[in-house]
């Protein structure tokens, strides 16, 4: 689409970019995607910035394509990005950064769990001189209790065994300055823990607090097994503590092994031979088996992973794209 005869011109800065990229990673949205433009779009033009909206379809399978290239006609700053196949969120977003050209990137979730309006107040901390500003929960009523219990032990266990701390109740919603966004786009690492790559490229950064409210509309994408998965993906992308821990169990297991040994050899020698000892016998194959499989286990999750990172493969494959110039994949 030509850009002169387009309605919405997009003004940009110095840099050739709009000053404020928006990151939306979508994945069957269909459902959500009028009401999020609307909200978005009239947020947006409030501010009175120049923006690009960049939509990444993650292999939606309902009409999410469809609605994003319709949106693209009547706003030509919705640039849109479809993947080959679902690649999950955090692949779906490192593909926006990717392109994000403007001089402030907000990634931002579909479903308008993350309120666009705060965007105004990460603008102002922005323009104040901080290069990250992120939305922090104030509480998680709009949670289950159970994800809320499970979410508070998740940041405990990565808090105390990563280098990185992690914020806990905040999400992917912050903006970054560009320079923070082509740090984080340099790690390219196929686990991609968003929030672990954001808190390790560092920077000024503020927090912004805010209610998070419930899905606008449609269904989370995330159950409890893909949350399980995810949180495994944070550990082991940001510590190597369970391959120690695992070895401590090792040591300690054999160092008991070795005490039992000596004390069965002198009651031997002291008492001569006693048959019995089926129970004891059997406790300790099964428990030594056990420990074995998991420590195992533990060490494959890394090996499993040092595979993955190894092939080096792409992150992602885009099918088409609609709204990028040429020169840009
Ligand atoms: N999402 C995605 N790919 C996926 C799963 C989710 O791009 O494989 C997007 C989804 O469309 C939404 C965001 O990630 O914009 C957050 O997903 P969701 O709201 O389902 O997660 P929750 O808020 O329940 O954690
Ligand atoms: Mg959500």
């Amino acid at each position: 689409m030509s850009t002169l005869t387009s309605p919405h011109r997009v003004t940009t800065s110095a840099t050739g970019g709009p000053t404020l990229s928006i990151v939306i990673p979508m994945f069957n949205e269909e459902d959500v995607l009028p009401v999020l433009f609307e909200r978005l779009c009239s947020v947006l033009d409030s501010l009175g910035e120049s923006y690009e909206i960049i939509c990444v379809n993650d292999g939606s399978t309902d009409g999410t394509a469809q609605m994003l290239a319709k949106a693209h006609d009547d706003n030509e700053r919705v640039k849109v990005v479809n993947f080959s196949r679902n690649f999950g969120k955090e692949i779906a977003m490192t593909a926006g950064l990717d392109l994000a050209s403007g001089q402030a990137v907000v990634p931002i979730d579909a479903d308008l769990q993350d309120p666009p309006e705060l965007i105004g107040a990460f603008l102002e901390k922005w323009r104040e001189g901080f290069d990250v500003v992120y939305a922090v929960r104030r509480q998680r009523d709009s949670d289950t209790k159970m994800k809320r219990w499970t979410a508070a032990r998740f940041y405990r266990v990565i808090n105390t065994m990563s280098g990185v701390p992690i914020p806990a109740n905040s999400g992917d919603f912050r903006l970054m300055d560009q320079r923070v966004v082509r740090a984080v786009v340099q790690l390219r690492e196929q686990n991609r823990f968003m929030k672990g790559l954001f808190a390790w490229v560092g920077f000024r950064h503020a927090e912004v607090p805010y209610d998070r409210p419930v899905r606008a509309a449609g269904k989370s994408k995330f159950n409890y097994w893909r949350l399980w998965n995810f949180a495994i993906d944070g550990i082991t992308g940001f510590s190597t503590v369970p391959l120690r821990v695992a070895g401590y169990v090792g040591i300690l297991t054999a160092l008991g092994a070795i005490v039992y040994g000596i004390y069965l050899i002198m009651r031997t020698l002291i008492h001569g031979v006693d048959v019995p000892g089926y129970a004891s016998l059997m406790v300790a194959v099964l428990l030594i088996g056990g420990l074995q499989l998991v420590v195992l286990g533990v060490i494959g999750e890394y090996l499993g992973r040092l595979y993955e990172e190894a092939r080096k493969r792409p992150l992602y494959i885009v099918e088409s794209s609609l709204g990028f110039d040429e020169t840009s994949p």
